[in-house]
């Protein structure tokens, strides 16, 4: 993909209002804590350390929001990772409940950032999961048990086949569930708000400031083109745009891409026959379809995902008949925007939290699989709340997933990952 400096072109940042410039690194600094990458999860870590009355710096090589934080599918979703109950042999039953609660909790954590600081980003209730076969729906009544059995705050809904059309007008669904403990905002708005917040509190946010060489020693020394950040502690929060700054945590996390595109604005009437209940929805095949309405009612349109490393030549085309499967009545609609990110997939689909085991005063959280709006925020406050007190039982319990570096190095992770999810969609076209 290739990646510029600026935000990406897409509807978020044609509607993020005002977009502060934070300066260029050209000093020496000595802090608590360098916090490298502006995404979500370096932001909502600086954040949290200052909260915490830690001196920190924030290095961002490009502009906050940047990466996938500032141009993701805005779907903000209860869970972490996917079915943890599969890490029991790692983190005990207890660890797997904490988990569970934790995939509640962080939207929670996102509901509150946002109503306690009246941050505009058009943050609206309601998810639907659809099921696209006659198996995953079937599979909606256990989870709906489940939240009942743990005290879920929230309604949820099973939508039978028959019934569909009362949340999506599109006839390729096998049936959803909804929950209205999940939901939908403008990420961009969201982040930039974060590192408003962050400066506040005193954060010093450098943006355009990659950090190229990384000195470990009990004192870590971050160095830049302009300037040498010596801090305590160093967080990396860089995901999938991690590359070569730390080769042991790259090789774990594959970059791929996802496309978006976005309709032009729909009239009243259409947006509300498309998605009556403005929910965000969200598919369950292997390149999964993700969408919903913008505030200003146009469709905005996620999916695919690439492990070529190459972008469609035209995202847009590339994109259109992914939207019109679903929605043939918008084959008239033009499309505003289109644009795509760097999801970081990791090989158990579970978010990446620790630290270096040769340096322990360098932590990271990485690798969401499409999957980190809400995930970020709570890894954020681990990171925290483990520098700040030197112990945290949340990051204890992160930490013990043991996670693969994919063989092969950088020219074979990704023909690996495609070759891995083209058996998967065999599988699925099989049934
Ligand atoms: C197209 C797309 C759609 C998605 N949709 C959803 C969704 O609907 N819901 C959901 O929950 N999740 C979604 N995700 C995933 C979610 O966006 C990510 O999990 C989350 O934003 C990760 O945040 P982050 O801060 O860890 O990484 P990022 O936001 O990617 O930030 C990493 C930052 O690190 C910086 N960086 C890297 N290297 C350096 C360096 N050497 N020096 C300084 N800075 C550096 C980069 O410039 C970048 O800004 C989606 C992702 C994509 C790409």
């Amino acid at each position: 993909m290739v990646m510029q400096s600026e935000h990406a072109r897409s509807y978020y940042a044609a509607t993020a209002g005002q977009m502060p410039d934070y300066p260029c690194l050209g000093e020496e600094l000595v802090v608590d804590v360098c916090v490298i990458g502006g995404g979500f999860t370096g932001v909502n870590t600086a954040l949290e350390l200052a909260g915490r009355g830690l001196s920190v710096v924030l290095l961002e090589g490009r502009r906050i929001g940047w990466g996938a934080s500032g141009r993701n599918g805005g779907q903000l979703i209860r869970g972490i990772g996917h079915a943890v109950d599969g890490f029991a042999r790692y983190v005990g039953n207890d660890g797997v409940r904490y988990l569970e609660q934790a995939g509640i909790e962080s939207v929670a954590v996102v509901r509150e950032r946002i109503e306690a600081n009246n941050i505009d980003c058009d943050l609206r209730w309601g998810f639907c999961e659809l099921a696209n076969t006659a198996a995953q729906f079937a599979a909606f009544a256990d989870e709906q048990r489940w939240l009942g059995d743990i005290g879920y705050g929230h309604e949820t809904r099973i939508v039978g086949p028959g019934q569909m059309h009362e949340v999506v007008a599109s006839d390729q669904y096998a049936g959803g569930f909804i929950d209205m403990g999940s939901g939908h905002l403008h990420p961009l708005r969201l982040v930039l708000a974060e590192a408003r917040l962050a400066q506040a509190q005193g954060v010093r946010i450098f943006e355009n400031s990659p950090a190229l060489e990384i000195i470990h020693g009990s004192t870590v020394q971050v160095r830049c083109a302009g300037g040498t950040v010596r801090a305590g502690h160093l967080v990396l929060g860089c995901n999938a745009h991690l590359d070569d700054l730390e080769p042991r945590l790259t090789g774990k996390v594959l970059p791929a891409g996802s496309y978006i595109i976005t309709t032009e604005p729909l009239s009243r009437e259409v947006a509300q026959s498309l998605i009556p209940l403005d929910l965000a929805l969200c598919d369950q095949k292997v390149g999964l379809d993700y969408y919903r309405l913008t505030a200003d009612r146009r469709l905005l349109f996620g999916g695919a995902c690439h492990y070529s490393g190459k972008d469609p030549a035209d995202i847009g085309a590339y994109m259109r008949p992914k939207m019109l499967k679903v929605f043939p009545q918008l084959a008239n609609v033009k499309l505003d925007y289109q644009w795509g990110g760097m999801i970081g997939i990791t090989a158990n689909r579970f978010p990446q939290v620790g630290r270096l085991s040769q340096h322990p005063n360098v932590y990271y959280a990485q690798g969401y699989s499409g999957h980190g709006v809400n995930v970020t925020h709570w890894t954020a406050k681990l990171l925290a709340e483990a520098i700040h007190a030197g112990h945290s039982h949340g990051f204890d319990v992160f930490s013990k997933v043991p996670h693969m570096t994919f063989p092969g190095g950088k020219a074979l992770r990704s023909p690996l990952l495609a070759l891995g999810m083209a058996w998967y969609r065999l599988k699925e076209i099989l049934g």
